[in-house]
Order: C-alpha cells, then sequence, then structure tokens
C-alpha cells in the first residue's frame, strides 16, 4: 500500500477515512484533524489559557504535546484518584511528560481532599464509575475557575464521544443529549469546556503517540472491568468495521441536527442551578453532590450511605 499523499510506502491504513499514510504525512494528517475540529467547532484561539485535563493516557499526552507544538498556551491538570494499582503510574508519566515538553503541571490528589475513588468504591452504593466521573469533572471545573483559565479542555476523542452518544440515545435523555458536544459555552458557575479531538478515532491517537514516542499510561483502571462503556464500544468498533466512516459520520450528523433539536427541547425545562452551601459549586440540591460524597465519607457513621442527586 502507498501513502495517498507522497505515494511512499504507507505505514498506516485508515480506511474510515479511504486512505493509508506514510509517518510523515500520518502526523500531517493528525494536525489537519486536530485544527480543522478545533476551527469548525470554534473551541478557542491562541488568545486563550487553556487548562487540560490529563490523565497519562494517550489521548490527553498527544493531545497535550500538539497543542503545544501549535503554540497555544496550555497547562496541564492531573488528577491523582488514589488507586494503589494505578494511580501512582498514571501520575508518574504525566510529570514526566510535563517535565520532558515543558508544560507546566497542576495536580489535584484526591486522597488529600478526603475523596480517594478506592474509599468510593467499597463505602457509596453508586457505580463507582459515575462518581469517579463527577468528582473528576467537579475538580476540572473548580481548577479552571479558581486559577482564571479561559477554557477547559479533555482529551475525549471520536471513540469515546461516539459511546457516550449512542448510550445517551439508548436512554433518550434528552437533558445529556442536549448538552453533548466537543463544544459547551461558560455559563454560571461553569468553565468553558472544549473535546479537541472528537475528530481523530482512539486507533489515531495511539498512531500518533506511536510515532511521537510518547510513552502513555496504559493499563487499564482496575474498577473498569464490566462497565457498559467498554461493552458500547466494543459494538460500535464493529459497526465501524462493517461500515468505515460510520462513527465520524453519525457523531457529525448529530451535531449538525440531532443535538440543536434536543437543546431546545430542553431548553423549556431547564433545571435552576444555585451556588453549593458548602463549596460554591453549582448544583441543583443544597449541597453539591461531590460535597454530599466527601461528607458520607468523612463521617463514619455514614459506611455505605448512598449519596443521590446532582
Ligand atoms: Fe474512574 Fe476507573 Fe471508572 Fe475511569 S474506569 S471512571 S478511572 S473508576
Ligand atoms: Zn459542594
Amino acid at each position: 500500500m502507498k501513502c495517498s499523499r507522497c505515494k511512499e510506502p504507507a505505514q498506516i491504513a485508515l480506511p474510515s477515512h479511504h486512505a493509508g499514510f506514510c509517518e510523515p504525512c500520518f502526523l500531517d494528517f493528525f494536525r489537519r484533524q486536530l485544527e480543522r475540529g478545533i476551527r469548525k467547532q470554534k473551541l478557542f484561539d491562541h488568545s486563550d489559557s487553556i487548562l487540560l485535563a490529563i490523565s497519562g493516557g494517550k489521548d490527553s499526552l498527544g493531545l497535550a504535546r500538539e497543542l503545544k507544538a501549535l503554540g497555544y498556551n496550555v497547562t496541564g491538570l492531573h488528577v491523582d484518584l488514589g488507586i494503589p494499582e494505578s494511580s501512582r503510574k498514571a501520575r508518574a508519566v504525566v510529570e514526566a511528560f510535563c517535565t520532558k515538553h515543558d508544560v507546566p503541571l497542576e495536580v489535584v490528589a484526591l486522597e488529600d481532599e478526603g475523596i480517594p475513588i478506592p474509599d468510593v468504591k467499597r463505602r457509596i452504593r453508586r457505580p463507582v464509575c459515575s462518581v469517579c466521573g463527577k468528582v473528576k469533572r467537579y475538580y476540572f471545573n473548580k481548577l479552571a475557575r479558581d486559577r482564571g483559565f479561559t477554557v477547559l479542555a479533555t482529551g475525549h476523542n471520536l471513540d469515546d464521544e461516539v459511546a457516550r452518544l449512542f448510550a445517551n440515545t439508548l436512554r433518550w435523555d434528552a437533558a445529556y443529549l442536549s448538552d453533548q458536544g466537543p463544544f459547551l459555552p461558560a455559563e454560571d458557575g461553569f468553565a468553558r469546556k472544549v473535546k479537541p479531538l472528537w475528530r481523530l478515532s482512539e486507533y489515531e491517537t495511539a498512531a500518533y503517540c506511536f510515532f511521537t514516542g510518547i510513552e502513555y499510561h496504559m493499563a487499564p483502571c482496575p474498577y473498569s472491568e464490566g462497565a457498559s462503556f467498554t461493552r458500547h464500544k466494543k459494538l460500535l468498533a464493529d459497526l465501524e468495521d462493517a461500515s468505515p466512516g460510520q462513527k465520524l459520520s453519525f457523531y457529525q450528523s448529530f451535531l449538525e441536527s440531532g443535538r440543536p433539536a434536543f437543546a431546545t427541547s430542553e431548553a423549556e425545562h431547564g433545571i435552576a442551578l444555585s451556588p453549593c452551601t458548602q463549596c460554591g459549586y453549582p448544583t441543583s440540591a443544597h449541597l453539591c453532590g461531590v460535597c454530599r460524597v466527601r461528607d458520607a465519607l468523612g463521617s463514619p457513621d455514614s459506611a455505605h450511605s448512598r449519596e443521590s442527586g446532582a
């Protein structure tokens, strides 16, 4: 197979783009897809200060390297989940990467915040991934707001976005469907949120890291087994194999036609938010979900307590 651009031998095949590339042309393709995604959805520009959530996986590290190379003002944020089997390694990978690539780094350790994820798993009667996701989003937003960043970026790729869209569609969850996309504007108490990798697949970000020599944290989270998210990704990978390009076209069609319809219907049923009485985070209740989890973990009487709501 020859490179679709320069006709040298191809090193990677991308059936979803009906193309194959040599290494330099693939890296150029990757950059163009990223820039196109940023431009098309008007995510940010060079005047923005970007806080990028960096987990240590291929997506966030690849994105950090490429944003830095494109001259964006980017700072990393790593949330150390406190999971003995994996968090120490992930944090070490992120710290080494940021030193090597001269990316300023902020670290929030959930152990220090009184919400280590192993305690959540042991003591809170809710799916651990749902609470973990909520806690991470809380600290991403808090740091972005407290430190005056204009944009909060995450490394969600096309596969993540399509799997989430699929799950939201299975439930016809209008609230989540109206909010899903690579761009969420800043609102009272919430930073602008962006997902610059929305046009690039997991395979493409892995290839990017391979070609650029990025060493990323590969071990899956020990709590991820059986998560519905993983099952949906497998189903969607089969669909993509049978019809290359299906994922990107499904997601793009949603952004063009689906999301606007849900956004309109949700606006009619908007939920009023007010600051959490403990931490000031926007919430529909009097205490936000993270403060409730923290309180539940801090109180010996509330072992096995049920944390619920927003
Ligand atoms: Fe958190 Fe692990 Fe679940 Fe991911 S898989 S949301 S890191 S508990
Ligand atoms: Zn709170």
